[in-house]
């Protein structure tokens, strides 16, 4: 069985990640959908909000997992038994890094690859960092963001401007 792994920060989860998690799980018998947490970003959802977002948004798909780890992706990837990382690639911009940390991610465990599935165009300048600014001038937000997560991240932006402020990394 061929068990792909694909991780992210998905803060939350986009269209842009919707389609890569859909296409993936198309190409592979089972997709893991890992929330990483890393220390160096402030989310805006929780670890288990984020988790939660893409249980409800990939409850349809059969062979689709979503975990969460706190651990080196090359090590999370040969406990799982996975032998593949699918990456989205955006643009060029996204191209430099992913490249270094497929290398390093084999350089770890040889026993795993990187996958890399470009954008399909009417993604391409989407991210959640993006929606995230964008949310805060009102915009209509179907073509960005899965409908099932629309009221919990309206609400979410809602507290946040009460609260004075609505940047995260
Ligand atoms: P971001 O905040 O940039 O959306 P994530 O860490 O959540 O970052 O992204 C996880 C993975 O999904 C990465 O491989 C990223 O390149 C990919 N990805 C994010 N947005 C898109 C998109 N719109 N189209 C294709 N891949 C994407």
């Amino acid at each position: 069985m061929k068990i792909a792994i694909y991780p992210g920060s998905f803060d939350p989860v986009t269209n842009g990640h919707l389609n890569i998690i859909r296409r993936a799980a198309n190409i592979f018998d089972k997709l893991i959908v890992c929330v990483m947490v890393n220390a160096t970003k402030r989310p805006m959802f929780s670890l288990e909000e984020r988790t939660e977002f893409l249980r409800r948004v990939t409850r349809d798909l059969e062979n689709v997992e979503v975990d969460f780890a706190d651990e080196l992706l090359a090590n999370y990837a040969r406990r799982r038994g996975g032998c593949v990382i699918v990456k989205g690639l955006r643009a060029t911009s996204d191209f430099e890094n992913e490249f270094q940390m497929a290398l390093i991610n084999h350089k770890i465990n040889p026993n795993l690859d990187t996958m890399f599935l470009t954008s399909e165009h009417q993604y391409m300048y989407l991210s959640s960092s993006t929606v995230k600014e964008l949310a805060c001038y009102d915009v209509d937000l179907q073509d960005f963001l899965p409908e099932k997560i629309i009221p919990d991240f309206k609400e979410r932006i809602q507290a946040l401007k009460e609260q004075g402020g609505t940047s995260h990394a």
